[in-house]
């Protein structure tokens, strides 16, 4: 039994004139019960019909009394809002078109096929002909080649924008019916088509892939999209009454995306649309088609720390006018070895800040994150990832892993917290033009909480806002190396320009190495010791 009320009686009875299919009739009587689509559509149409000569009470009785048999019900002609009239009078196209048939022409045949078709005029077959266990098999025989690695799948569906249209169409035409009657339908109480299929298909889809859980966010995306060409051309009427919702796009092949087609018939008055478009739609003799099925892996994320032993290695690719200046980075070394164990298609690389192409990363290295995108394994054990930490650093001996894992999107954000507050620590070898005397290493020991004023580097200012910032340095000390030459320890604030405190920068940060130790001074080299972000979670050999 369908779950319908006496009300929906003239609406199953419009729709069913004007060339909807069961399930589409379902969906504007706004019926949420699942089942009730997942019959065979036939079957469906069936109980419509039965449900529409079945009159219940008196007052059905009168409006619809005849008792018409169910052919002529289905094959009723377009545009006819009376059932009565069509019921008693065949369709007069087909009379006129069927004998005459060897001589019409393509285009007359074409209207003909339109006129005897069974293709749903809104859904355009979609809730026909591909919502049953054979069309399911072939998504989950689509979805399987990809070998994905998943635990649950989420079905999207791609609908061609016209579908818009024709839903609008259909709307307007029962709509008149339901206002004369008093009912109460609103456009957001029909149930959208993509829900109508998923409820058909998804359980079907999930069977064929072993019973896997289908959710609505996350996991596996199956994406399937349809296409109709033929009807392409019912959205373009909206361009002229509308032209605002049309802005050409970059990247787009169509200005007819369905946002836009939405927005246009949000803005519409109906009295336009009805000047421009037939309603109900006319029919069509041919189904949308499935363009393909694409599936999309959600993002995985990974976490480690990194350290970096060259002075010659950016941390991401260096490009120049598009010119690459170093032949890797960071990055690419990490990531060659990831991608192709995830077979994922690309990545995101962040790290708790970053240092200089010159400067080395030490010590315990410093917190990286990487979003995998569209990875096909996702289930890598603990002993897997130690391997594939293993694997990066046996590629190289500029770089080295550890603690790598995976982790959540929500635990990556714990990296970026509090980074300004963080300390790092450094080395930095200083070159002294005075020969250096004890009483500077003495000094430089004895300097605590050392607040500086950093204008904007001279060499980031081509890609940073010309700014004062302040860092505290919070400790350091000297060992002397030879006259001209110490190593200076450094434990700061994150985010201090530990080159320009060295070498002054043109006075551009106060105070700095040259005016404490008055002497001209410059930096050698660079390493970072250590970053003191207890993120993510240390992983014992
Ligand atoms: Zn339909």
């Amino acid at each position: 039994m369908l779950p319908l009320k006496e009300k929906d009686k003239p609406i199953v009875q419009k729709l069913l004139s004007a060339g909807c299919c069961a399930r589409c009739i379902l969906r504007f009587c706004c019926t949420r019960v699942q089942a009730a689509y997942r019959q065979p559509e036939q079957e469906t149409l069936k109980e419509l019909l039965a449900f529409i000569s079945n009159p219940q009470d008196p007052a059905a009785l009168e409006s619809n009394g005849d008792n018409k048999s169910h052919d002529a019900a289905v094959s009723e002609s377009t545009g006819d809002n009376n059932p009565h009239d069509a019921a008693e009078d065949p369709p007069s196209k087909r009379a006129k078109l069927e004998p005459s048939e060897t001589t019409a022409g393509s285009e007359e045949k074409e209207e003909d096929a339109a006129a005897k078709s069974r293709v749903c005029v809104v859904c355009l077959g979609i809730l026909q002909e591909f919502c049953d266990t054979a069309q399911a098999v072939k998504i989950a025989e689509a979805v399987k080649a990809e070998k994905y690695e998943f635990d649950s799948v989420m079905c999207s569906v791609s609908l061609p924008a016209q579908l818009c249209v024709r839903e609008h169409s259909c709307w307007l035409h029962v709509k008149k019916e339901v206002r004369d009657k008093i009912l109460v339908l609103d456009k957001d109480d029909i149930i959208p088509l993509k829900e109508a299929f998923k409820w058909v298909v998804q359980g079907l889809v999930s069977k064929g892939l072993g019973g896997v859980a289908m959710v609505n966010k996350g996991g596996l995306e199956v994406g399937v999209e349809f296409t109709h060409e033929a009807t392409d051309a019912d959205c373009h009427f909206l361009a002229s009454v509308c032209p605002d919702c049309f802005k050409p796009g970059k990247k787009k092949q169509s200005v007819f995306t369905r946002m836009a087609v939405v927005k246009a018939l949000e803005k519409i008055s109906e009295a336009k649309f009805l000047k421009h478009y037939p309603c109900p739609p006319t029919r069509t003799s041919s189904c949308c088609s499935l363009q393909g099925v694409q599936c999309l892996h959600v993002s995985l994320f990974i976490a480690g720390r990194y350290n970096k032993f060259s002075r010659t290695l950016p941390q991401t690719p260096w490009l120049i006018d598009g010119e690459r200046r170093m032949e890797s980075s960071v990055e690419e070394l990490i990531g060659a070895s990831v991608l192709s164990s995830f077979r994922a298609e690309g990545f995101n690389f962040s790290s708790s800040g970053r240092e200089d192409v010159d400067v080395r990363t030490l010590g315990n290295g410093r917190p990286f994150a990487m979003e995998l995108l569209n990875p096909h394994r996702s289930r890598l054990s603990r002993a897997e990832m130690k391997q594939l930490q293993e694997t990066i650093n046996e590629s190289s001996d500029k770089i080295r892993v550890r603690d790598l894992q995976i982790v959540s999107r929500d635990a990556m954000s714990r990296m970026k917290e509090g980074e300004e507050e963080k300390t790092k620590s450094y080395t930095a070898l200083v070159w002294t033009r005075k020969p250096i005397q004890s009483d500077d290493i003495i000094f430089i020991d004895d300097i605590k909480e050392l607040t500086l004023d950093q204008k904007t580097p001279l060499r980031v200012l081509h890609r940073r806002a010309l700014a004062v910032r302040q860092r505290v340095v919070h400790s350091m000390s000297a060992r002397f190396l030879d006259q001209h030459h110490f190593h200076l320890e450094l434990k700061t604030q994150a985010g201090t320009y530990i080159k320009e405190f060295v070498h002054g920068d043109f006075g551009r940060t106060k105070p700095n190495l040259c005016e404490l130790l008055q002497t001209d001074t410059d930096i050698l080299e660079l390493d970072v010791e250590s970053v003191d972000v207890d993120w993510p979670p240390a992983i014992p050999e």
